[in-house]
């Protein structure tokens, strides 16, 4: 990848620009940071240390007129920009590849408004995913996705990838959640869509293109997004069990028989619980071990008929063999804890030094098989160990078994090409010829831009092309990545 000519360098006739448009009198404000090595490699650098770019300039405007008249400057004068939410993007999208300015989104974070008989909440897009929780929380309202990374990214970030989460299966996906977005287009254009209404059949969708658009369109500055109410009894059952057959088994039964108050059914397997013990060193939910696990979550509004509920479910399926041992949390630290092995585990992959990440969809039967096979190669090759000479630590699949969304990891000691060589395009030739996804909810970002041919006909690949021109015509909105 070579750096485009056409995109400007950063002078510092630009730098002095945006310090009268965002910043006061001191140099290294809050607003704009100028060339300061410590400041600026956070932003340099994405959540997994994959992808490393070479930003001089972040900006951080505070409301929506200020990240129009940045991008407007940005297009005029021909600036290469990125836009950047929490950044824990997890294909590389979210920094830049060069020298392009990243445009912060952390000061526009306040809550417009909220309607408490609809649930309805507006809110600026650089609120983080679980501030904006807690304040829905204070109402009886939750925010209809919920993600390891909440601390940290933002809901803008999160509507840019269309991030599902962890509870998608109940909650359904942002593409439906999200009722309105308020979004500033390269030449500075602000499209104000900000709509509250749940119907709303006027023509095309177009904020559609914004959730899961990457920030290759345009900058989210606003989100208008239907919320639940939070439900009140919240039980947590974690269960072992030998076989995915198995698994599959316990997720139709946990459909039929908890059904409306289903909110999560993750699947972890042995190899991904072990890289959390060896992290964390905390005591295991069950007694014994075994290849499967699963964490159920319901939700609903009567505790003492949800228990119930999941008691008798889980006497069922224990009494049918289906599942060999299980654990229903008694209050809500143990409910924590019991998440904590699922929500764990990305943070556990990248203790020993790197990982390679593949969130893909694939028919459900066969799910897991991508995970053994690739297993297989990489034994095969001799490259398990954790060494240096066998980088590889362990491969491991986990994910949102609800929505037939899997998460291959492969844990390294270090970045290999070796291994590269054995995964890819192995593993998306193997969801290709199975009709799968390469990317279920993460994006393409720069990770996935080679590989969209994978999931996507040459026609869709033109039409998200004629797309892109339409709205970027410089192309300045985060360029080198997937479009
Ligand atoms: P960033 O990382 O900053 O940006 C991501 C992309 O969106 C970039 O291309 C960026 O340019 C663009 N972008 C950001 N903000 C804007 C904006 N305001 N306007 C336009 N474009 C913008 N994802 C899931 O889907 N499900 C999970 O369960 C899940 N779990 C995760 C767990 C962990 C521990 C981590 C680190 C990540 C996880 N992710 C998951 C990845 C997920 O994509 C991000 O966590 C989140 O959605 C990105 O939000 P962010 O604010 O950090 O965006």
């Amino acid at each position: 990848l070579k750096r485009d000519p056409k995109y400007a360098q950063v002078t510092e006739e630009h730098i002095n620009f945006f310090w009268r448009l965002l910043g006061s009198e001191s140099a290294l404000i809050d607003g704009v940071t100028k060339d300061a090595t410590d400041d600026i490699e956070p932003f340099n650098a994405d959540w997994m240390r994959k992808y490393r770019g070479h930003t001089k300039l972040v900006l951080k405007p505070s409301s929506t007129e200020e990240v129009s008249k940045v991008l407007k400057y940005c297009n005029d004068n021909m600036l290469a920009v990125v836009p950047q939410g929490g950044n824990t993007g997890l294909v590389g999208g979210s920094v830049p590849v060069f020298d392009e300015v990243v445009i912060n989104m952390s000061r526009m974070n306040q809550i417009r408004s909220f309607d408490d008989v609809s649930g309805t909440l507006v809110a600026d897009a650089g609120c983080i995913l679980e501030v904006t929780d807690n304040f829905l929380k204070e109402k009886n309202y939750i925010f209809p996705l919920d993600l390891g990374a909440k601390g940290s990214c933002h809901i803008g970030g999160n509507v840019a990838t269309n991030a599902g989460g962890l509870r998608l299966l109940r909650y359904g996906s942002l593409h439906g959640n999200v009722l309105g977005i308020e979004a500033v287009l390269p030449d500075g254009t602000i499209v104000d869509d900000l709509s509250t209404l749940r119907k709303n059949n006027t023509g095309y969708d177009l904020k559609q293109l914004f959730v899961g658009g990457e920030g290759t369109i345009g900058i989210i500055t606003g989100v208008s997004i239907l919320c639940p109410r939070r439900s009140n009894a919240v039980n947590v059952a974690f269960l072992g069990l030998e076989s995915f057959e198995k698994v599959q088994e316990a997720f139709k039964e946990a459909k039929g028989q908890l059904s409306e108050i289903l909110s999560a059914f993750e699947l972890m397997d042995s190899y991904s619980q072990d890289v959390v013990y060896q992290v964390t060193k905390n005591n295991r939910p069950l007694e014994s071990e075994h290849p499967f696990y699963c964490l159920i979550e319901t939700s609903g509004s009567n505790s003492d008929h949800d228990n119930e509920k999941l008691e008798k479910f889980l006497e069922h399926v224990m009494d049918k063999n289906i599942v060999s041992d299980g654990v229903v949390a008694q209050d809500a630290t143990q409910v924590k804890s019991l998440w904590g092995w699922r929500e764990g585990i990305p943070e556990s992959l990248g203790y020993w030094g790197g990982v390679y990440k593949y969130d893909v969809s694939i028919p459900i039967s066969e799910l897991y098989g991508l995970v053994e096979e690739t297993r297989e190669k990489i034994a095969g090759a001799g490259l398990i160990g954790g060494s240096d000479e066998h980088p590889v630590v362990s491969v491991v699949g986990y994910g949102h078994m609800g929505d037939s969304n899997l998460h291959l990891n492969v844990a390294m000691r270090r970045y290999d090409k070796r291994v590269e060589a054995l995964l890819e395009p192995f593993v998306y030739e193997w969801i290709s010829k199975r009709n799968g996804s390469i990317s279920a909810e993460h994006g393409l970002g720069l990770a996935k831009k080679k590989y969209i041919g994978y999931s996507r006909s040459d026609t869709m690949i033109r039409l998200m092309k004629q797309l892109k021109d339409l709205y970027d015509p410089n192309g300045i909105m985060n360029p080198y990545k997937y479009i």
